[in-house]
């Protein structure tokens, strides 16, 4: 039957780095016989533009009928200054909330050939590999009351909140002893939970989940140390389960052990097997229109996607080979680049990604 996958290029560098990832799309539909349609559709600032809200009703419409999403970044300074609840973010907030996407996965996986790209020493993290569970649809991203109010003093005060049910911690928590369970059966569940209440009873019940799965080595670790342990130890880790804020921080700070941002691939996941795709970095709105980003981390989400909602294992397999491929071949997107490699651009780095895998496939 025909799958059919959304693909929201959102702003800034959005459109550019998805333009590879459909390169490969492209590959496998015309070469490989794969009965995949594509769609298309907007969110985020460019939507705000065209159709004047972030999230479209349109493309929760085409979301909902769709096997899967891949969405590019959303935002930028254009944006900044419209009233909050339009802002290119928020669309992508709903987006995750409506489809209820709530967990986050987040490899963090150094290539080999990347190792002098990290800022830090190669022994420190050569064979990094962490999956870092990010909650996604809770947490102080969503809780309420919010806002900016003025006090009786005179001044404003911003406020949010920041809410778990024992529910959202419990699928979380599953999700993640269930990917532990693939991997070196070990989780760290990351908490500030000798300061926050709502974290404390995150402690809790990941503790009483972890009853249902013995195999499993759980950690408790505070937010602040499981920071200063990623830059000092990082290979201790196999997977980190965290909230939506704390996870947001600490996967981007993971981003640069493997050498840029630009590398790094996520999957959201709701319990129906429904799944949106997208680079954990923004849009980078300093590189937009230059052909300079690297567009691996979304031909990688891309990958994710075929393993995770379309069941096709072996040609995410294969797509993550030509993605080390090129890397071996020395092909370097700026933000990788050192001495002796082979500076491309954009285009030329999603050239290079379907060349690789069409002499690995054929
Ligand atoms: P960012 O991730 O867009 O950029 C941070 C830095 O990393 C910049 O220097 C950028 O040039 C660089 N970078 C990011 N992706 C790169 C790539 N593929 N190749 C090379 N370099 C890359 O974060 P930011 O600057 O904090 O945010 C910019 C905008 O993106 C904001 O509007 C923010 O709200 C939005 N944002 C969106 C998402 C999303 O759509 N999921 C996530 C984070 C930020």
């Amino acid at each position: 039957m025909t799958k059919k996958i959304l693909i929201l290029p959102g702003d800034g560098i959005g459109p550019e780095i998805i333009a590879q990832a459909e390169k490969v799309l492209a590959f496998l539909i015309n070469e490989r016989g794969f009965d995949l349609k594509l769609d298309h559709g907007l969110l985020g600032g460019c939507a705000l533009d065209a159709v004047g809200a972030p999230f479209p009703d349109e493309t929760l419409k085409k979301a909902k009928s769709s096997a899967a999403i891949l969405l590019g970044a959303v935002g930028g300074p254009k944006w900044e200054s419209v009233e909050r609840s339009l802002r290119p973010e928020r669309g992508l907030l709903a987006i995750r909330s409506n489809l209820q996407l709530y967990a986050n996965l987040r490899p963090a996986v150094l290539f080999p050939q990347l190792a002098m790209a990290s800022t830090l020493k190669e022994e420190v993290v050569s064979n990094l590999d962490i999956m870092f569970v990010r909650e996604l649809t809770g947490g102080i991203y969503f809780g309420e009351p919010r806002g900016i109010r003025m006090l009786d003093d005179g001044q404003r005060q911003g406020f949010n909140t920041l809410v778990y049910s024992e529910s959202e911690i419990e699928r979380i928590a599953r999700t993640a002893f269930e990917v532990a369970s693939k991997r070196q059966g070990r989780v760290c569940s990351v908490d500030k939970a000798n300061v926050l209440e709502a974290t404390e009873l995150w402690r809790e019940v990941v503790n009483s989940v972890a009853k249902d799965y013995p195999d499993i080595e759980l950690q408790h670790m505070y937010v602040d140390n499981a920071a200063m342990q990623l830059v000092r130890a990082p290979k201790q880790f196999d997977v980190i389960v965290t909230t939506n804020m704390f996870g947001d921080i600490l996967s981007d700070l993971a981003s640069m052990l493997t050498g840029s941002i630009g590398m790094l691939p996520s999957a959201s996941l709701a319990n129906d097997g429904n799944g949106m795709y997208e680079p954990s970095h923004g849009s980078a709105p300093d590189i937009a229109g230059q052909n300079i980003a690297n567009p691996l981390a979304t031909i990688l989400s891309l990958s994710m996607l075929l393993r995770y909602s379309l069941c096709e294992v072996e040609i995410a397999e294969q797509i993550e080979r030509a993605v080390s491929r090129v890397l071996s071949e020395g092909f370097r997107t700026k933000d990788i680049h050192s001495d002796g490699m082979n500076c491309v651009g954009t285009n030329e780095m999603g050239d290079a990604v379907v060349k690789a895998l069409a002499s690995i496939v054929n």
